[in-house]
Parts: structure tokens; C-alpha cells; sequence
């Protein structure tokens, strides 16, 4: 059945509800690069989705880009299965999707996302402040098991920061945003692109060098640790213009410690010696996720489910009267502005 007959046969659309691809449409989650992604309710199983729909038309020149960047992050999301991986749950690269009142429908490339109820990392980090020791070692051991996971099927996330990491309903980690992956790279070939987000990238890719793409993913895990820790960046950019950085790549990483101590004076000193394990310039001489997993950091308390849901949902209050707060001064702005 086409996705334009299920809209007009099933009890969802009589009753005026959109639906694409057997997913009555709900409220917007949020919009990225790609296009908007929504709510979704499966009208077989009711179960709740995120539905990520990308304007084929809205592509424009840019579109065989945007088309590769989709079939990658397909490609890597349905050969990794993973507790801390977002699920894809369903792809239709040509749906219709059904525009408001009577305007038709539009071409759009489809995905059913595993709902991540608990919204991005990055919300608490920014309006909760640094997590506390156990929190984030459980965060970043989450992150590490996914990785490991990517790695050994020869797949290099390339982007991982706060705001691709999303929780579930339970406040588990999942990894998200393939689009800027390396996919299926033999083991010892090198990357060659110059992709990410700045603050997050490893010297070796800023440098435009050939790379290491599980070291330079480890760089970058790195930085989401220090964040976690200590609710700011460790470096502006890892390129030899950054004070923070020219301290680790002279191997200075007291000097480091001691200008960040000033802001961030909890940051434990465990956590301190594993990070110096990875921010080390030389990617040969970077830590492995091996030497990571061993490290002495790595084995202390870790939160159970249960524990790390009471913790996160009263973050979440916070995070949620925050976002509401800056909206309801935003509508303020603009009613002033009219
Ligand atoms: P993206 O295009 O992947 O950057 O997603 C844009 C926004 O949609 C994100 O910032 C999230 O707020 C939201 N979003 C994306 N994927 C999901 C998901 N699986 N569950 C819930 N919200 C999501």
C-alpha cells in the first residue's frame, strides 16, 4: 500500500492525523541540516519513533553531497547493532511526505529513528553544568563500548560531540549523526578528509593529514570526558595557534592543569592522568581504547540504569524550565521587536 492510500484508509489519517509510511506524524523534535525530524507513533506496534525526513527537492546543488552523507550514515547505522548505537528502524528513500491542510505531498527520503526521549547531551552540559565523577565515567564508558563497537567493523564516527550524543527515555547514551562517518575503510588505511566540528577535532585532522580515524575518534571522545568534567572546552582548536593546545604538544600538561584548575578546581585527578593518556599530539602515541579500558579512571563506580535515570531526570527538570525560560524571553524579544 502507498504511503498517499494509507493516509486516506487508515483510522489515523480519518481522523485528520498525517501519516508516511505507516507512521502517524506528530510534534517537531527538532530540525538539522538535513530537514526536520518528527515525532512518529507506528500504526501497527504504537511504538514511538523519531522520524527524520530529508526534502529531496531542498537539496539543491549541493544534493549528491547530501545524498552521500545520507547513504553513509545508512550504511553504518544498519551494520552496527549496539545498546549505545541509535537504532535506524526503517528507510524509505522516496516517501510522500503529507504537507499541512491540502497542500499536497512532498519527495522526501524517509528514516525511523529510535526515539532518544532524553534529547541531546549536550542540553544538561549546557544548562546543568559539569557532571559529577561517576556520571560521566558511566557516559563515557557507554560512548567507548559504542566506538569499539564502530571501530572493529571499520567505521569511524568522525563527529562525535555532545550534541550527537542522545539518551533515551532511561537516560542510556545512544550514538547518532553517521552523516560525517568513514564506512568500511580497511583496518589500516588511512582517512584522508578534513571533517568535524573544530573544537572536537584531533590535531592530525586539523592538520590535514593522513589519519588514524579510531585515534582521532578517541581525540574526540576525549574532549566530550573533559566537557562532562569540567563544563567547558579543553582547547579552542587543536592547532598551534591554541595556548591550551601548545601546552599538551610541548608535553607541558601540568601547565595545562594548572590554567584549567583556576576555572574548573574539582576536576579529579585521576580523570586528569587518563586524559593525558589521549591528549597526546602523536596519534601513535595515543592511547588505545585498550589503554583506556584499563586504566585505573575507568574502573571505579559506575551508575546503574535505575540510579542514572533518578540523577538525569531531575537534570532534565532543570533543562526542560531552562529551554521554556529562554523561549518565553525569545517570544518577549520578538513581541518588543513588532
Ligand atoms: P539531526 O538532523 O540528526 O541533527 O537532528 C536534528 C534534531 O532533531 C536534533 O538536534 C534532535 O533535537 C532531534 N532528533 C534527532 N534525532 C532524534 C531522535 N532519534 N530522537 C529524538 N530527537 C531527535
Amino acid at each position: 500500500m502507498s504511503a498517499v492510500s494509507m493516509q486516506v484508509d487508515t483510522p489515523a489519517a480519518q481522523q485528520g492525523q498525517r501519516v508516511i509510511e505507516g507512521y502517524a506524524m506528530g510534534k517537531t523534535l527538532g530540525a538539522g541540516i538535513q530537514g526536520k525530524v518528527k515525532l512518529g507513533v507506528n500504526l501497527q506496534t504504537g511504538q514511538r519513533v523519531a522520524l527524520k525526513c530529508m526534502d529531496k527537492n531542498k537539496m539543491g546543488r549541493d544534493r549528491t553531497r547530501q545524498m552521500e552523507m545520507l547513504e553513509r550514515e545508512i550504511q553504518a547505522m544498519e551494520s552496527l547493532q549496539h545498546p549505545n548505537i541509535l537504532n535506524l528502524q526503517h528507510v524509505t528513500m522516496s516517501a510522500q511526505y503529507p504537507r499541512k491542510g491540502t497542500k499536497g505531498t512532498k519527495d522526501v527520503v524517509l528514516l525511523a529513528l529510535e526515539l532518544a526521549e532524553g534529547g541531546e547531551l549536550f542540553d544538561y552540559l549546557m544548562h546543568t553544568g559539569a557532571f559529577g565523577d561517576d556520571i560521566a565515567r558511566t557516559y563515557f564508558r557507554q560512548m567507548l563500548s559504542a566506538l569499539e563497537l564502530c571501530h572493529n567493523n571499520g567505521i569511524y564516527h568522525r563527529d562525535l560531540k555532545p550534541e550527537n550524543l542522545l539518551l533515551d527515555a532511561n537516560f542510556q547514551l545512544k550514538l547518532a549523526d553517521f552523516g560525517l562517518a568513514a564506512v568500511n575503510l580497511e583496518m589500516d588505511t588511512l582517512c584522508h578528509t578534513c571533517v568535524g566540528t573544530k573544537s572536537y577535532m584531533a590535531p592530525e585532522v586539523m592538520a590535514r593529514q593522513g589519519y588514524d580515524g579510531a585515534k582521532a575518534d578517541l581525540w574526540s571522545a576525549g574532549v566530550v570526558l573533559f566537557i562532562m568534567l569540567a563544563g567547558c572546552p579543553p582547547f579552542q582548536q587543536a592547532a598551534p595557534g591554541d595556548w591550551w593546545y601548545n601546552a599538551v604538544r610541548s608535553n607541558r600538561h601540568d601547565k595545562f592543569w594548572m590554567a584549567h584548575l583556576r576555572s574548573a578546581p574539582d576536576f579529579p585527578k585521576l580523570a586528569q592522568e587518563f586524559l593525558n593518556l589521549i591528549f597526546v599530539a602523536d596519534s601513535s602515541q595515543r592511547a588505545s581504547i585498550d589503554d583506556l579500558w584499563n586504566h585505573q579512571w575507568m574502573q571505579g563506580r559506575v551508575l546503574q540504569e535505575a540510579e542514572l535515570t533518578e540523577v538525569m531526570q531531575e537534570k532534565n527538570r532543570e533543562v526542560e524550565a531552562r529551554k521554556e525560560a529562554e523561549l518565553a524571553r525569545a517570544r518577549e524579544i520578538g513581541r518588543a521587536h513588532v
